[in-house]
């Protein structure tokens, strides 16, 4: 069998170098390229998918893995061997649904909707992507039915980012969330405290912020030796391999939040990536497992640690070092105050904690309802401003701050990537909570600037897997159940809130 496990290797290998090069490009066309390279690169990232495409599908490997699976049955479940061949069934039965034309199709699309996008939204011009996503529309449901769903056209698309997963399923989390978050946005609203955030609403110059964000997320533990942060217009983080993982930034010099919270946000998904098992590398199992994870480590170091108390006791100092005209004045509880204000917004990436999940469960109804039939993409802006009112109470005042807000659809998909977001949060403490009963004094130490032993209990227990096992063996070897269970994060969030509104 070694001579099989060997080819293998080597497949998978060549099909991971064609993707990560495929990431390369991308990380440039959203970070440096002129708008002039957008027809090229976008068929330059589909000829790159295509050749990848074909080696997934190649029946040559459908054969090697149909005779290393009963050698890898008989290895030990969580040895790498035995993961690699599971991981490789699971993608090459995935792709093999997909012809190579539509999915070079899709990949190229997607980089030329993006370049529509990034010039329209400023402009807000929802006229000048409407054809771009009518076509996004269609291409997703032509992958969605490549494989014949029995439920949801979206099963598919969400079993893409977070396998396993059905839309049915995250209805069920969405609904319970949302009993358990509509009485405490009320309880806040009813609460008449209004947190004051004007210390945040002043002039912070750009290059000031981006030097205050770095060594913070490298205290967290992102190597900057083998990783980068640039700008571009909706932050992202991305791994070419285990050395090279980049996170992206923007900054608004009138708000402090942005970059900030943005930088925390990308270094925890960037710190995941790092802390694969070098053993991991070039194959398929060197990549975070899910969506639902993979927020699940960003949210929790931008709102767990970065927005908790016991950090800013330490970081407020440093803060008003940076900033001494506009902070000098501002004591550590206005400031931790307004960074957890809550208040129905119109940007999901930046709103708080609680009203957060009402965005991703907006966007996730209208991606179910424009894959199945009952929206159109010409319907989209209006129906966007009547959910935003229904869940939020808030209206956009234009396209540019509604249904142009960011990159997501814009990417060239449309389905299965919002529930990530939510799953992440309410995993983000299931994962926290573990790593604090393991070492108690991990909150004492954040007080402190010392985020090592929190690192390094997510690096054991979560980073280091990569792909080797699923969301639901990740929660259960780490909380012992599998469910992705809301409970501990309504508690947390109402503990926190509760306290910051004085609600009893
Ligand atoms: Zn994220």
């Amino acid at each position: 069998m070694q001579r099989q496990f060997a080819e293998l290797n080597a497949r998978l290998a060549e099909i991971h170098d064609l993707s990560s090069a495929k990431a390369v490009l991308e990380w440039d066309q959203w970070t440096k390229m002129p708008p002039g390279g957008a027809a090229a690169r976008a068929v330059q990232l589909a000829t790159l998918e295509r050749l990848a495409h074909q080696r997934r599908i190649d029946p040559g490997l459908g054969r090697l893995i149909g005779e290393l699976e009963p050698y890898g049955e008989g290895l030990d479940y969580e040895s790498d061997e035995a993961a690699l061949i599971r991981i490789a069934r699971h993608d090459f039965d995935r792709a093999e649904k997909i012809p190579p034309d539509l999915q070079a199709e899709f990949i190229q699309h997607g980089a030329l909707t993006y370049q529509v996008w990034e010039h329209a939204r400023p402009r807000n011009d929802f006229l000048a992507v409407r054809p771009y996503l009518e076509k996004t529309l269609v291409l997703s449901r032509r992958i969605a039915e490549c494989f014949h769903p029995e439920g949801s056209l979206a099963d598919p698309l969400i079993d893409y980012h977070d396998p396993g997963l059905t839309a049915a399923d995250v209805r069920m989390v969405l609904a319970e969330l949302r009993e358990g978050l509509l009485p405490l946005v009320k309880a806040i609203a009813d609460s008449g405290i209004e947190v004051d955030d004007r210390c945040l609403r002043q002039h912070f110059p750009a290059d000031r912020q981006l030097a205050f964000g770095l060594p913070i997320a490298r205290a967290f533990g992102y190597d900057f030796d083998r990783g980068r942060q640039d700008l571009t217009a909706h932050p992202f983080a991305t791994s070419f391999s285990i050395g090279d993982v980049r996170i992206t930034t923007r900054v608004r010099e009138d708000h402090l939040g942005e970059a900030l919270f943005g930088t925390l946000h990308e270094s925890g998904h960037a710190m995941y990536e790092q802390g694969i098992d070098a053993a991991l590398e070039r194959s398929p199992l060197g990549n975070g497992v899910s969506a639902g994870i993979h927020e699940s480590q960003s949210r929790l170091w931008e709102n767990l640690v970065g927005r908790s108390r016991p950090f800013w006791r330490h970081c407020y100092p440093h803060l008003q070092a940076a900033f001494p005209e506009q902070l000098g004045r501002v004591d550590l509880e206005t400031f931790y105050q307004a960074t957890n204000k809550v208040t129905p917004s119109l940007i999901r990436t930046d709103a708080d904690e609680v009203t957060y999940n009402l965005h991703v469960m907006l966007r996730f109804e209208l991606e179910l309802d424009l894959l199945e039939g009952r929206l159109t993409i010409a319907e989209l802006p209006d129906a966007w401003g009547e959910r935003m009112q229904g869940y939020l109470g808030v209206t956009p005042p234009d396209d540019r701050d509604g249904v142009l807000q960011d990159v997501h659809w814009y990417d060239g998909t449309l389905g299965g990537s919002f529930q990530g977001y939510t799953l992440g949060n309410i995993m983000s403490v299931l994962f926290y909570e573990q790593a604090v009963q393991a070492h108690p004094s991990i909150p004492d130490e954040m007080g402190e600037g010392q985020f090592a032993t929190l690192h390094h209990w997510l690096r054991e227990n979560l980073y280091r897997h990569g792909r080797k096992f699923t969301a639901r063996e990740l929660l259960e070897r780490t909380t012992g159940s599998p469910e992705i269970n809301s409970g501990p994060y309504l508690h947390y969030l109402w503990q926190k809130f509760s306290e910051i509104y004085g609600i009893a």
